[in-house]
């Protein structure tokens, strides 16, 4: 079966098919530094990575691009708060970022543009708003995106200029009541919002010249500027909290079909915005979204500080199907301890049965792969990819315990398990044992996906990067294993 997601946009399960295969550009709305993310962040960013991952298991070649939103409401907040810097201030949450992403075993996005770094393309993209009339500056000096005249541009060919594709809004309601400066607002309040925030003192010296005066960018804007920049005007996928939807979504969607595109010919090639939207839902504490404003949340650093691992809080996150919400506990932590000791223990009786295996590296056998690629590509069907896996260890128990499998057999399996863990990405560390820093080991684990994608290429640039860091990788009919350089 080939790949299939689940659209928000049609609000079906459907085929997956880039613009220009193999290649495909993934954007996912990344962290807003402002402070540390908590696992519900993280539950997203990790659907994220296993999106990618199941792209390249499927051969696709992926760009990755996941924004840092460094300019926004919240983090004014905190500068006036603490009286530092924008830039210091949000390089400290950068780092922290990703740190807690490699600690997840998430391969670190190709691109990580900074808002701050792009508005030039911000500015650009309000200027063709304004040229086309569904911008206008208001007495306060902002500037305000006009869902009512864009709802009425229909002169742009191709244009499917209609606000309320992701959440539906009732028409009537559609008739913006007001405006709104705010970044985040809720659903039954359609207004005009900000593209561009004219300077006021409270924002000290963070702001911008622009040919409406100084200011800064909306946030929706910023998204909308960066994901064109580094991807072109169409996006093969966008994908992002289910939370972000509406409004953050639905007016990305509205400025960027509305200008047609950051180079203007969105409309000429008769193309959307975005193709292919995915929405994660969210993690819960006790029926409850997950949020700083609730204060029921685990920074990733909360439960390595007790004693868990990243990899368990990944199995744990990847344990529930991406549209389904789920409660965060300790002790669902605890389960993923106990499941993946299971897995570690099979794995590590198939390492011994497979070291005296002297021959070439083996070909995965196929019913691991197979079944596994069946579960994943029916819109990421993770409870049944685990299904498989755990199926798989008892199997394997069962033959190493009648003594029926040979050192090459013993390599084939594991050479499976390789293939289907370049997606899952919860095997033991491939240095089991010695301490190997994050940077080195979120590349090992990019070189196993590359490899797996043919991108030979990433693969030996990657093998490269782990050597400038002091370690080497080998490939042995186990799997990848690092050494001290
Ligand atoms: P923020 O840093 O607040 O902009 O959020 C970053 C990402 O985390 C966004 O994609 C949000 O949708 C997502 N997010 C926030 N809270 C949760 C949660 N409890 N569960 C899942 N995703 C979340
Ligand atoms: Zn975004």
């Amino acid at each position: 079966m080939s790949l299939r997601l689940h659209n928000t946009l049609t609000r079906t399960v459907e085929p997956f098919v880039p613009a220009t295969p193999p290649r495909v550009g993934l954007y996912c709305c990344g962290p807003t530094v402002y402070d540390f993310g908590h696992v519900g962040n993280f539950r997203t960013f990790v659907f994220a990575d296993l999106v990618r991952r199941a792209l390249a298991f499927n051969g696709l070649v992926v760009t990755h691009v996941m924004n840092v939103t460094d300019v926004e409401d919240k983090i004014l907040r905190r500068l006036r708060e603490t009286g530092q810097a924008l830039r210091p201030f949000t390089a400290t949450y950068i780092d922290a970022f990703l740190s807690d992403l490699a600690s997840l075993r998430c391969l670190r996005p190709h691109h990580l543009p900074r808002a701050t770094d792009h508005i030039a393309d911000m500015v650009r993209l309000i200027s063709r708003l304004m040229e086309r009339g569904i911008a206008y500056k208001a007495p306060d000096g902002s500037v305000y995106f006009n869902i009512e005249q864009y709802r009425r541009s229909e002169r742009w060919p191709g244009c499917a200029c209609r606000y309320g594709q992701l959440v539906h809004i009732d028409p009537e309601q559609q008739r913006a009541s007001g405006r709104v400066s705010a970044d985040e607002y809720d659903k039954d309040h359609v207004a005009d919002f900000a593209l561009w925030k004219a300077r006021v003192p409270e924002d000290g010296d963070v702001f911008w010249e622009s040919p409406w005066g100084q200011g800064r960018p909306g946030w929706h804007i910023e998204c909308s500027a960066m994901s064109m920049a580094l991807l072109g005007d169409s996006l093969d996928i966008h994908l992002g909290g289910e939370d972000l939807a509406f409004p953050h979504h639905e007016d990305e969607i509205a400025q960027s079909e509305g200008a047609g595109g950051l180079r203007g010919d969105l409309h000429g090639k008769h193309l959307p915005f975005v193709r292919h939207w995915l929405h994660g839902a969210h993690l819960l504490v006790e029926g409850r979204k997950m949020s700083k404003s609730l204060g029921n949340y685990f920074t990733v650093r909360d439960l390595l500080a007790k004693g868990f691992d990243g990899r368990e809080v990944r199995f744990l996150l990847l344990s529930a199907h991406y549209r389904e919400t789920f409660n965060f506990t300790l002790a669902g932590l605890e389960g993923a301890r106990t499941a993946l000791a299971r897995l570690d223990e099979c794995l590590g009786k198939l390492r011994e049965r497979a070291a005296s295996h002297g021959g070439p590296a083996p070909a995965p056998v196929h019913g691991l792969v197979e079944a596994f690629q069946e579960a994943l590509n029916d819109d990421l069907n993770v409870s049944r990819a685990w299904a498989v896996v755990f199926d798989w260890v008892r199997d394997q128990n069962r033959a190493l315990a009648s003594g029926a499998m040979d050192p090459a057999a013993a390599a084939a399996e594991l050479a499976a398990f390789g293939a289907v863990d370049a997606v899952l990405a919860v095997a033991p560390d491939p240095a089991a044992g010695a301490s190997v820093p994050d940077e080195v080991m979120a590349r090992a684990h990019e070189r196993v996906a590359a490899k797996k994608a043919r991108d030979f290429a990433r693969a030996d640039a990657l093998r490269a990067e782990i050597k400038a860091l002091g370690w080497t990788v080998e490939d042995t009919p186990a799997g990848p294993k690092l050494k001290r350089a």
